[in-house]
């Protein structure tokens, strides 16, 4: 199998399912017990605590929660108060902040949606438009998980510092978290979302972290777990085996790795005119044009033989990707030829090859019985 939807989600790391059944069968107790066993689990939470941190660059506390659908839900209610508040999201957002989005605007919160450039980063220039001292939040992501593009964290902040000092910003990092190196002090972020999943950890859990933990209210209610932020058990077995996969992911050695595998798939993709190719920022996500053939059909191709390619967000309905690609200026037809490539350092040179040629093949065999 020659597996291309790794933003989708990634196989987890044999080490890390060894971790985790270290902490679903032997030290399996319950972090918020009195005893030592569990006070040392509660030990092993703070140690992966520290891992996000470290990886972060930051100082704060992490919210362990059961992904990043959580996260964010967390990151938006949490930061919600009552009154006149405004609250910013891009049109480009996962469906886990763009729905949330939604809801506080059908509560009647003044919500506004900013539009994406051709290359698939936020309007600034709307952005600075719509922020005032009203602004109580802006929430984006670091990375498209829909194309790639990296958001200019720094211009957020910078815009912010301008015109609404006070206003909270949260990122969305699922796509960025152990994939690019960068140090989230560096644009005064708020709060940040990470899930373990898609850097080789288990699916389930995440985390939030919050610069100022004065700044978030609580939205879960029941034991007080999470400094009373995240009541319910910790998910100990997975917390630990997504700091495993923190602490065994090659942040610089797997980029420039990822690098070489794009180009050489692209060097394949570019033999064929009709394709059209998306990069973004970030080599992990690339996207495909496949002009005139449906990107469905060529998806299902593929898979006959053993190679897995996206078709848009997979935890999302076609609906969002639709939703991204046609604020980038997507007309219909190129949203239906589009594909979703994502990869991943473990992957060979001669696979990347192997699946860009094959796209080719099967696209050209399509191309000529639909045209
Ligand atoms: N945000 C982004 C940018 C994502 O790519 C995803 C996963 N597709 C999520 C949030 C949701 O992550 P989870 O599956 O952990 O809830």
């Amino acid at each position: 199998m020659i597996y291309l939807d790794n933003a989708a989600t990634t196989k987890m790391l044999e080490g890390a399912v060894d971790v985790y059944a270290k902490y679903a069968c032997q030290s399996f107790f319950n972090p918020s017990a009195g005893y030592n066993k569990a006070i040392n689990i509660a030990k092993d939470l703070e140690r992966v605590r520290n891992i996000i941190l470290n990886k972060l660059g930051a100082k704060g506390d992490v919210i362990f929660t059961s992904g990043a659908t959580e996260s964010n839900n967390l990151a938006i209610f949490g930061s919600k108060r009552n009154g006149k508040w405004e609250y910013v999201f891009s049109e480009g957002e996962h469906p886990s902040v763009y729905n949330v989005a939604k809801e506080l605007e059908s509560q009647g919160f003044i919500v506004h949606f900013i539009g994406l450039r051709k290359d698939g980063q936020i309007d600034y220039e709307q952005l600075e438009s719509v922020l005032n001292e009203k602004t109580r939040l802006i929430s984006t992501m670091h990375v498209s998980n829909e194309t790639g593009a990296i958001n200019d964290l720094h211009l957020i902040d910078k815009i912010r510092q301008k015109k609404c000092p006070k206003a909270l910003l949260h990122i969305d990092g699922v796509q960025a978290f152990c994939k690019l190196e960068y140090n989230i002090t560096d644009y005064n972020i708020d709060l940040y979302t990470i899930s373990g999943h898609k850097f080789c950890g288990p699916k389930g859990v995440g985390a939030l972290f919050v610069k100022n933990i004065s700044s978030l209210k609580n939205t879960v209610f029941g034991g007080g777990q999470e400094g009373g932020y995240r009541s319910g058990t910790e998910n100990v077995p997975a917390i630990m085996a997504m700091g495993y996969a923190i602490e065994h992911y090659n942040t610089k050695e797997n980029y420039s790795k990822v690098e070489s595998l794009k180009e050489a798939f692209l060097a394949e993709i570019r033999k064929e005119d009709k394709i059209d190719t998306i990069e973004g920022d970030s080599p992990y996500i690339v996207g495909l044009n496949l002009k005139g053939v449906n990107g469905e059909t060529i998806m299902r191709a593929l898979q006959d033989e053993d190679i897995l390619v996206g078709i848009g967000s997979a935890c999302s309905t076609k609906k969002a990707g639709n939703r991204v690609l046609n604020s980038i200026g997507y007309n219909l037809n190129e949203i239906k030829s589009h594909i979703r490539i994502s990869f991943i350092a473990d992957l060979t040179i001669d696979e990347a090859k192997f699946a860009g040629k094959k796209i080719v093949e099967i696209y050209n065999r399509i191309w000529e019985n639909v045209k």
